[in-house]
């Protein structure tokens, strides 16, 4: 372990992103050793390994990157880092991010997206207040540079994405944010799914804008 990581384990962040690598597995939303979650502490990042298991991570042993993606200590960290850092560099208040290949997310994730701007319609007041617009992320191999630029270049505002037969990727001004997020995003594709082609009747724009007002999130209000 380096210096710089013995300094960090014991940081609240460090120890709330071990519990929620705890937590997402414990509810079977990170199968084998899929999934990676980080934060960001200052200029750096804490990032869980590549290939390990969330359901045991050890605060000690996390890898530690600048925001630059320069390693500064610790295990290799995930090939999906470029994300993690799309996210934190297109949002300085986000602290958190997590990534997982949830079952229902994953699978919707093979679908047409509902809209330009969201792959998930606003099905439930809950995904429209705890996470808002959800753009899907166009498909490229695992570790690609491509999808960062992607969401880099998004001329709306979103705090989460579902990158294309992948899974989806959620950020928070902490990381029971982001762990409640990518929750939501799994329980509204669970729904989206369970209906499959039935007519559902989805939150109109008076209803969405309510919400999004009320609790800061961003989803645009004209339909797909
Ligand atoms: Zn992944």
């Amino acid at each position: 372990m380096s210096t710089a990581q013995a300094d960090l384990a014991g940081h609240p962040l460090c120890q709330d992103l071990v519990q929620a690598g705890a937590t997402l597995a414990g509810l079977g939303l990170s199968p084998g050793s899929s999934g990676n979650i980080s934060v960001r502490i200052g200029d750096t990042v804490l990032m869980s390994p590549t290939g390990s298991d969330l359901a045991s991570l050890d605060a000690g042993n996390l890898a530690l990157l600048s925001l630059d993606g320069d390693v500064l200590g610790g295990p290799k960290a995930s090939k999906e880092f470029p994300l993690h850092q799309a996210m934190y560099a297109r949002y300085p208040d986000m602290t958190a991010v997590v990534h997982l290949h949830s079952p229902n997310a994953a699978a919707l994730s093979c679908t047409q997206p509902w809209a330009p701007h969201s792959a998930l319609p606003p099905i439930t007041p809950y995904l429209v207040m705890r996470v808002g617009q959800v753009p899907l992320i166009p498909y490229a191999a695992p570790g690609n540079s491509s999808q960062g630029a992607y969401i880099n270049s998004l001329d709306f505002d979103f705090s989460a994405v579902l990158l294309q037969n992948h899974g989806p990727l959620t950020s928070g001004a902490s990381v029971q944010q982001a762990v409640d997020a990518i929750i939501e995003i799994e329980e509204a594709a669970k729904l989206v799914l369970l209906l499959q082609e039935r007519p559902a009747r989805l939150l109109d724009d008076a209803e969405i804008a309510e919400l999004t007002r009320t609790y800061g999130t961003t989803w645009k209000t004209s339909g797909p």
